[in-house]
């Protein structure tokens, strides 16, 4: 049967649902610092709306980066959500 339908969906790394990939912001962490995805290394996926959810995302943010500069990491990720997805 062809999968001519089929999306792939990628895990959020903050809530663990999944989702497809076009629901799903893509980043990654380099020294540190929270990263939009640039095509190499390792990345992962954070859900919408674990986006909308600061405190949660902020944890996440400190764990997957190891950092604990949490406004470092927010200030950033706000950079990188599109305009139209933000809240
Ligand atoms: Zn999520």
């Amino acid at each position: 049967m062809a999968k001519k339908f089929y999306n792939p969906t990628r895990m959020c790394v903050s809530c663990r649902q999944r989702d497809i990939q076009n629901n799903l912001l893509r980043v990654q962490c380099i020294d540190g610092q929270i990263e939009a995805y640039s095509s190499c290394g390792r990345s992962f996926y954070l859900c919408y709306a674990c986006l909308n959810e600061e405190k949660k995302v902020s944890k996440t943010l400190m764990r997957v980066c190891r950092s604990g500069d949490k406004d470092k990491l927010m200030n950033k990720l706000k950079e990188i959500i599109p305009d139209d997805r933000k809240s």
